[in-house]
């Protein structure tokens, strides 16, 4: 397998900008691929001001950024990712999407290139049955912000091959993050022991055990977590909770993951965090 030098990325959400910095800081030759300028434009926006905020916290230079935004090339073009040899799909959570953008990476990239999708909660074996190189295709979890966070979870499908995997552990090494190694279920490691923690908050919430502040409080001093889990639950987003909470009831066959009817509740009413201005607590 050739040395990765050249990473394309599909889609430039929240979570394809993050990935696309790091690589671009990295000394990578990055594609940033989405379905118009104006996303793109913003993604770009959005790298330039967090390369800037690392510049205040003296993590990188001046130089640094101007070499990492020479080398982000942005496309609406899929075809301009055919000589790269990783291809990182971080488009939106649904499976279907997923496994058209794959059938795409399949067709457009070199037979010996790895297709890594970002999912949180989807089925690598399910996303590779798209193609016809299930060897080749592996999950590579990052977490947001990416450029802060230290964490991938690297997730090996049924059929993922051991040198795609070593490949793409020496990568995550590469960019100064931690890489670990899990094997295909649902929610992974990350969402089946943080999902239940949240969805017993809410429990403890809804059955009046104590009020939200208090909740958090007990985490955040109690156990060290930096955030409490309600107001974490917010900053994900409830539906995006509620969707895991379901895919590992669903998944691992067990009511042990049913969601909390609180957390059913405040998606039903649309009081999804953050992003609506209210849900566990209000936001102006
Ligand atoms: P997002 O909605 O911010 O970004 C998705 C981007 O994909 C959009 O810009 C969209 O235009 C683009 N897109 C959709 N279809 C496309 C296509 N066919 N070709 C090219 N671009 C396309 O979403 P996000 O939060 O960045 O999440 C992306 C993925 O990362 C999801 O699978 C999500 O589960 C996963 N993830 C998200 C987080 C998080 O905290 N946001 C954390 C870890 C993993």
């Amino acid at each position: 397998m050739d040395e990765i030098e050249k990473v394309s990325i599909i889609g430039a959400g929240t979570m394809g900008s993050g990935i696309a910095h790091v690589f671009a800081v990295n000394g990578y030759e990055v594609n940033l691929i989405d379905t118009s300028d104006a996303l793109l434009e913003r993604a770009l926006s959005s790298i330039t001001d967090n390369l800037g905020r690392q510049v205040r916290k003296e993590i990188i230079s001046r130089n640094a950024v101007e070499n990492a935004l020479k080398s982000i090339n942005l496309s609406t073009e899929m075809d301009i990712a055919a000589d790269s040899q990783l291809l990182i799909e971080a488009v939106f959570e649904n499976s279907e999407v997923k496994k058209k953008v794959f059938g795409e990476l399949e067709r457009i990239s070199d037979r010996e290139a790895i297709l890594a999708t970002n999912t949180s909660s989807i089925s690598i074996t399910d996303i590779a049955s798209a193609t016809n190189r299930k060897d080749k295709v592996i999950g590579m979890h990052f977490f947001n912000p990416v450029p802060v966070m230290e964490l991938v979870e690297i997730i090996k499908g049924e059929s993922t091959g051991e040198e795609t995997y070593q490949a793409v552990r020496k990568v995550v090494k590469s960019l100064g993050k931690t890489p670990v190694e899990v094997n295909d279920s649902p929610g992974f490691i990350s969402n089946r022991v943080l999902m239940p923690m949240i969805n017993e908050a809410v429990f403890a919430l809804m059955e009046g055990v104590s009020s939200a502040d208090d909740i958090d409080t007990v985490m955040k001093l109690g156990m060290n977590h930096p955030m409490g889990p309600l107001r974490l639950a917010d900053f994900i987003g409830l539906d995006v909770c509620l969707n895991i909470m379901e895919i590992l009831q669903n998944g691992l066959n067990s009511d042990k993951y049913a969601p909390c009817p609180l957390l059913k509740e405040k998606v039903e009413s649309g009081e999804l965090g953050r992003k609506t201005g209210s849900g566990f607590y209000k936001y102006n």
